[in-house]
């Protein structure tokens, strides 16, 4: 018998907030340990939460993004558990009522687009952090407060993903939502993005659904990757033996490349959850609701599709230029200046990016403004430089911060692409390349290449190398 995976994720995305949900502390990354804390993020008796507006309006943002029903009216509940880094004994989070519910993120399509179910949109504070000290002998253990209170934003899906292809589809495409909402900086290596998976088998085609399977730890795409691929051989293997799996919660271990069991599933009722009784009911009035709304941007799918419609690129180029929203925004920018939407997207795949990842800067700190980069990108199309110049031009102008016409001036660069200049140019290459006249003639086509070489040697890179292609073939079909 066959079986398919039945997959559901949560994402745990940190909420691009100065300071934390209930307090002012920083949310800072990487400050001293314990340095960014108060009484209320320590869970110091007496203390009250007060509500960071603005990470609950980036949650609504979040939720709206995501095509959720948002509850007008909507509160905060105590989850019930003893950990060290959680100095209150519970955390604050949304159970009863989900600020967003019943939504849904369409993921690229792999034929059809598809659309995978989020079931609620919620919002919660952080823990802090164990250090588990790690030389021979150690017996003991540190916490970091400074993350507790941070806010963080929980996103359940429907069991609706049936391949890691597609759970990797749904990870990346919904990173992209929350960056072009500027809702969550999405740094991984920060823990600012975390993932926890849900995973059973059932024989292919059939609806049922068997024992759930949930993993922790997973703490970048990779690590989800993995952990599912893994599950799916043990589950599949272990069904195949005649075995019956039970419901549990294993823990992912990405060193050895395995899922250890962490204890048998636990239920809802195991955390008391109740309403948080220091914080009051929440109502979400219309004129936030459509501010809100207004400020979602278009979405990259959307945004990846109208690239293809409008300005007629492949779904790979459109996939990347719209894969940030900064390089997608730089791009328009250039067809302002210069409407060849092909030539403009072929520089930026193939120029800006490889400048700008190579040197890990945003587009934004490119020191080739949108405007300037389409000025160079006319030049060629026009046949004014080729495209070798074109590249030299390119990093004169984040030398020197001039523009490229004035480069193509100073330099003298400006392409040969008038027959009669070029003309004599020509003629010497065929007087002073016999060997390479003959190997041509001869029917060696690829002889072609060192002679235009010459052209372009004798001209200093000014030739236009597709017209002194067509010359010289034209010349020595007549020496035939
Ligand atoms: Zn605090």
């Amino acid at each position: 018998m066959e079986y398919e995976p039945v997959i559901g994720l949560e994402t745990h995305a940190e909420l691009l907030t100065e300071s934390k949900l209930w307090c002012r502390c920083s949310t800072r990354f990487g400050q001293a340990p314990n340095s960014q804390t108060c009484p209320v993020c320590l869970g110091m008796p007496g203390v009250l939460p007060v509500l960071n507006l603005q990470a609950f309006e980036l949650a609504l943002e979040a939720a709206l993004a995501l095509h959720c029903t948002i509850n007008r009216t909507t509160f905060f509940d105590r989850k019930n558990y003893y950990y060290p880094d959680l100095p209150k004994n519970y955390q604050i989070s949304q159970n009863y009522c989900n600020l967003g519910v019943d939504g849904y993120l369409e993921i690229p399509p792999d034929g059809d687009p598809r659309r995978v179910g989020i079931l609620n949109v919620h919002l919660e504070e952080d823990a802090g952090k164990n250090l588990h000290v790690e030389y021979p002998g150690a017996d003991y253990s540190l916490v970091d407060l400074n993350r507790a209170g941070t806010p963080l934003l929980e996103i359940v899906t429907a069991p609706d993903m049936h391949s890691v292809e597609e759970a990797d589809s749904f990870m990346q495409t919904l990173r992209q939502v929350l960056l072009y909402t500027r809702v969550s900086d999405c740094k991984m290596q920060e823990g600012s993005l975390r993932f926890e998976a849900s995973i059973s088998m059932r024989p292919a085609g059939s609806d049922g659904l068997g024992p759930r399977v949930e993993i922790k730890n997973l703490n970048s795409m990779k690590a989800v990757r993995g952990a599912l691929e893994y599950e799916i051989r043990r589950q599949t293997a272990a069904l195949k033996e005649g075995k019956t799996l039970e419901q549990e919660t294993r823990l992912w271990d990405e060193v050895r490349g395995r899922s250890g069991r962490m204890r048998s599933k636990e239920q809802a009722q195991d955390y008391r959850y109740f309403p948080e009784p220091d914080l009051l009911p929440i109502e979400v009035t219309d004129q936030t609701l459509e501010r809100l709304r207004a400020a979602v941007p278009e979405l990259p799918l959307a945004r990846r599709w109208r690239f293809c419609r409008e300005h007629g690129l492949s779904d790979y180029d459109a996939g990347v230029l719209t894969d940030q929203q900064e390089v997608a925004d730089y791009f328009e920018a250039c067809l302002e200046a210069h409407d060849a939407p092909k030539s403009i997207a072929n520089w930026i795949m193939n120029e800006v990016l490889r400048v700008v990842n190579e040197r890990q800067i945003p587009i934004g700190e490119f020191e080739v403004p949108p405007q300037r980069l389409a000025e160079l990108v006319r030049l060629t199309d026009e046949g004014k430089i080729n495209a070798n110049v074109a590249r030299d031009i390119m990093a004169k102008m984040i030398e020197t911060g001039k523009d490229a016409p004035v480069l193509v001036e100073e330099a003298g660069v400006e392409q040969i692409s008038d027959q009669a200049a070029l003309e004599p140019v020509i003629d010497q290459v065929i007087d002073e390349n016999p060997g390479a006249v003959r190997d041509y003639l001869g029917g060696k086509k690829q002889a072609i290449g060192p002679l235009v070489g010459q052209v372009m040697r004798l001209t200093r890179g000014k030739a236009d190398p597709k017209l002194a292609n067509r010359m010289l073939r034209a010349r020595l079909d007549e020496m035939k």
